[in-house]
């Protein structure tokens, strides 16, 4: 900022200062000039008076004998004073004694001396002669010629009006000067600091106090302006921060600070023109929580929360984009894949990332979760596409088996036609009788023999031959056909229980899956305790199993029928144990008589110490809570002398036998001799 000399205070003090100076010296000196003016009259008299004094005697003397050559002589004598232009001796009567003239001195100033003391003046004095008789004998009279005077009166004024002025010029300069000294310097200093202030961080730069106005105005000026610059940072300081916070919630999931899905998707897109542009792929990974709701369930939504913030953190320490979709979903975008199968390692990645549990409410957790997994160009070429068929996916990957990721690739829509048709080929099958029941026996340790069978559902199709229970349970549960095929599997294993009671096996026990659906309906105990009286059956052969995250999943619902089927004497087995959220507190207050040890654990007792570690401790676990344990999927020979060293009591899976029909099933027992006790073995 340029301060132009002309608008400077400085400048305005200086012009106010002079005019006002000069005014007052002008006013000043037209005083001492009138006062001159009058000074000058009275020395004109006070010369003439003078004069007369000096010029009385003689010419007292002069006239007193009538002598006219004294008269001249004292005309001569008069006449030495310069001034004198006229004088004379003589009495009013008689007529003049002596008289002299002189014509009038030319002076340039006697144009203005002349109206203001007059032209000439003219002075007499009586002659009188001495006391006792004081005789008047005449006057003696002078003129002087003021032209002398007046111009000494003109070279005096001039002098004093010059000085007058010289004096008000000097004065306005000396106050400019300190003006300048005082105020500007020190103003255009902090201006210059001002300008240097960056509006952004105002309090940064503080105003320098200028040396020695500490206490004076200009301190204090500079003592407010440094405290509003403070403040106005301050502001500033919240605002911005407010700002961020409020930019945070929208663009930032609340819970677990990931970005959320409106900024993911800006992300995305840009990510998909770079890709474009270098001809790159990009791969899009849904991941959802295997059994969210039943933790919120079983322990609390804060505990929920405390596991996706867990999760959150998890996913942090991994490569790529990461965001919460919302609910127990979250995305990771790898920016640069060269082949899918480097999408399948990011997804076992993450996969492998989530398995070392967690503490919640003291109880270590395993996070299991579903990757679904769309590919840039290949699946999509929008984010919205990309984003939609990778939740599609997973969610559908979900439903079949958890725990594992899945490729979208464009089989999945004719996929999801199949998934359709076989739900309305479902809502038929019952009716048309294309269910079958398949058996797999459960040996029992300690008798070695078989003293159960588990009854398992196999759908006849008529076009795609056998489809797996795996895959339409899933459909059944969702559309509700359960209850139906639940209750037809029911009645179809206590009759074929009763069948077998009949035919002499009247201590083997038949276990029914329940679906979660089923588990939650109101009629169930009723149905159960309807069939162990229609078909006579003692109420312990018959077992129902229940899945931990079915369990949890209404764990009010779920306890009230548990209880009631207890009731009916029916026992009850936890299936897939170890692979949901089950806490202890509720497997204690649950009328549970076996566990069943989840297939998984079982298969790799003998590759991995950390499954054997948890088969040991829930055989212990189940053990100590005074229930039966039961090991499933049990394959070969060294599985099961694992199982036997740690005491677990029965044990089911291919190396007894494949699930079969009835009639096979008792067949290949009976040769086998599995079914009598071999009372020989000693565990
Ligand atoms: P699940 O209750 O855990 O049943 C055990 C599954 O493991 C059966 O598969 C069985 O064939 C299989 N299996 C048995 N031994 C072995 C082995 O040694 N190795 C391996 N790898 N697998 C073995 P399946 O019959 O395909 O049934 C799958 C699931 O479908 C069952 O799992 C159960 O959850 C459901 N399911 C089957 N029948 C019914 C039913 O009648 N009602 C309901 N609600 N669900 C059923
Ligand atoms: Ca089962
Ligand atoms: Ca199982």
């Amino acid at each position: 900022m340029k301060l132009e000399l002309r608008n400077s205070l400085s400048r305005k003090l200086l012009r106010a200062v002079l005019l006002s100076a000069v005014a007052v010296g002008l006013v000043l000196s037209c005083a001492q000039i009138v006062y001159d003016a009058f000074k000058t009259k009275q020395l004109i008299s006070s010369d003439a008076q003078r004069i007369l004094r000096m010029a009385r005697d003689p010419s007292t003397q002069a006239i007193y004998s009538l002598d006219r050559e004294m008269g001249a002589q004292v005309m001569e004598g008069l006449f030495q004073h310069e001034s004198i232009s006229r004088a004379s001796i003589g009495h009013p009567d008689d007529g003049m004694l002596a008289s002299k003239n002189r014509p009038k001195i030319a002076l340039p100033t006697r144009w203005i001396t002349d109206p203001i003391l007059g032209a000439e003046q003219t002075f007499s004095v009586p002659l009188i002669g001495r006391e006792p008789y004081s005789e008047y004998y005449g006057d003696l009279s002078i003129t002087l010629d003021t032209g002398q005077y007046g111009q000494e009166f003109v070279v005096d004024s001039i002098i004093i009006f010059v000085v007058g002025i010289l004096r008000a010029l000097a004065m306005g300069f000396v106050l400019f000067a300190l003006y300048q000294w005082l105020l500007t310097r020190p103003l255009m200093n902090l201006v210059q600091h001002l300008v240097r202030i960056n509006p952004d961080r105002p309090g940064e730069h503080k105003l320098p106090m200028p040396d020695g106005h500490e206490k004076n105005e200009l301190g204090l000026w500079v003592e407010t302006a440094n405290g509003l610059l403070a403040s106005i940072e301050r502001n500033m300081h919240l605002r911005h921060e407010a700002e961020n916070s409020l930019q945070r919630m929208t663009q930032y999931d609340f819970l677990t600070g990931l970005p959320n899905r409106q900024q993911l998707q800006l992300q995305l897109g840009q990510i998909l023109e770079d890709a474009e542009r270098q001809q790159r792929r990009v791969a899009v990974l849904c991941l959802g929580l295997d059994d969210f709701k039943s933790v919120n369930e079983q322990f609390s939504y804060q505990t929920g929360d405390r596991l996706l913030i867990a999760l959150a953190e998890r996913l942090r320490g991994l490569p790529g984009v990461r965001a919460r979709l919302g609910g127990d979903q979250f995305a990771i975008i790898q920016p640069d894949i060269d082949e899918p199968y480097e999408a399948a390692e990011l997804a076992q990645h993450v996969l492998d990332a989530l398995e070392a549990p967690i503490l919640l409410d003291e109880q270590p957790v395993r996070l299991k979760a579903t990757i679904g997994i769309t590919l840039f160009p290949e699946d999509g070429d929008s984010t919205e596409k990309l984003l939609q068929k990778a939740e599609q996916t997973m969610t559908l990957a979900k439903s079949r088996s958890r725990s594992r990721y899945q490729f979208y690739v464009a089989s999945i829509d004719s996929e999801m036609r199949q998934r359709r048709e076989l739900e309305k080929d479902l809502a038929q099958a019952l009716e048309m009788e294309q269910f079958h029941l398949v058996y797999q026996p459960q040996f029992d340790y300690h008798q070695r023999r078989v003293t159960g069978v588990e009854a398992l559902i196999r759908w006849h199709h008529p076009v795609r031959g056998i489809v797996p229970p795996d895959r339409f349970i899933p459909l059944a549960e969702q559309n509700g056909s359960i209850i139906g095929i639940g209750d037809w599997v029911l009645q179809r294993a206590c009759q074929q229980l009763r069948e077998w009671h009949d035919q002499g096996l009247t201590d083997l026990r038949m276990a029914v899956n329940l679906s979660t659906v089923q588990l939650h309906h109101n009629e169930l105990p009723r149905v159960i305790s309807n069939l162990i009286q229609i078909y006579r059956l003692p109420p312990e052969s018959l077992e129902v199993e229940v899945t931990e995250t079915g369990l949890m999943e209404d764990i009010a619902k779920a306890t009230q029928n548990l209880h009631s089927i207890r009731r009916s004497g029916a026992l009850i087995a936890i299936d897939d144990f170890g692979t949901g959220y089950s806490s202890l507190s509720y497997l204690k207050s649950l009328p549970l008589d076996k566990i069943k040890i989840d297939k998984s654990f079982v298969q790799d007792v003998r590759q991995d110490d950390g499954d054997a570690t948890i088969v040991r401790a829930i055989i212990q676990m189940g053990k100590s809570l005074g229930m039966q344990v039961i090991a499933e999927g049990v394959e070969t020979a060294e599985q099961e002398s694992y199982l036997i060293a740690q005491g677990c009591h029965e044990g089911q899976g291919y190396y007894y036998s494949r699930p079969l029909p009835a009639r096979e099933l008792i067949a290949l027992l009976r040769r086998d001799g599995l079914l009598e006790t071999t009372r020989s073995m000693v565990l």
